[in-house]
């Protein structure tokens, strides 16, 4: 049977941004700063650090990617701990934990989560009248998986 969720007005946002993304990420944040600001912030460690730095607002940080932190926002979206994800993460370099990154990016289909991986997409995502009221969506029916016998 299909579930509903409910995304509420004030929405639990989580930013990463690679190394050579950080800048670009950085810029973005400080542009975009008033409608983060309505919002609950999380980030991976670094990342974190630097939005609350340069945006003087509260950031909830995690571990640092390669250290976890990407496993904890994936385990906060498969137990409905986050609405939103923008994960500006680099398409030019192998990382050593893009197993972690991948786990992430696949748990946020899983889950229904609203993801932006650019610049644009962030745009988008952030200008949307949905960032500041109520959204009920709807999660896939995955109750042929739970109750499957083996
Ligand atoms: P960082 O982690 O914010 O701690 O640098 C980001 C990542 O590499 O996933």
């Amino acid at each position: 049977m299909q579930q509903k969720k409910i995304i509420h007005a004030r929405k639990r946002i989580a930013l990463i941004a690679h190394d050579h993304k950080k800048a670009e990420l950085i810029e973005w944040a400080t542009y975009n700063r008033a409608v983060l600001s309505r919002h609950e912030l999380y980030g991976t460690g670094t990342t974190g650090q630097l939005v609350e730095q340069a945006l003087d607002i509260p950031v909830r940080k995690l571990l640092s990617g390669p250290l976890g932190g990407d496993q904890q926002i994936g385990a906060l979206v498969a137990t409905g701990g986050l609405d939103l994800i923008i994960f500006f993460w680099d398409p030019m370099e192998a990382l050593p934990h893009d197993p972690d990154i991948k786990a992430l990016l696949r748990l946020g289909v899983v889950w229904n989560i609203p993801m932006a991986s650019n610049r644009a997409s962030a745009d988008f995502l952030v200008t949307s009248p949905l960032m500041n009221q109520e959204y009920e969506t709807i999660l896939p029916d995955y109750s042929q998986y739970t109750k499957r016998k083996i």
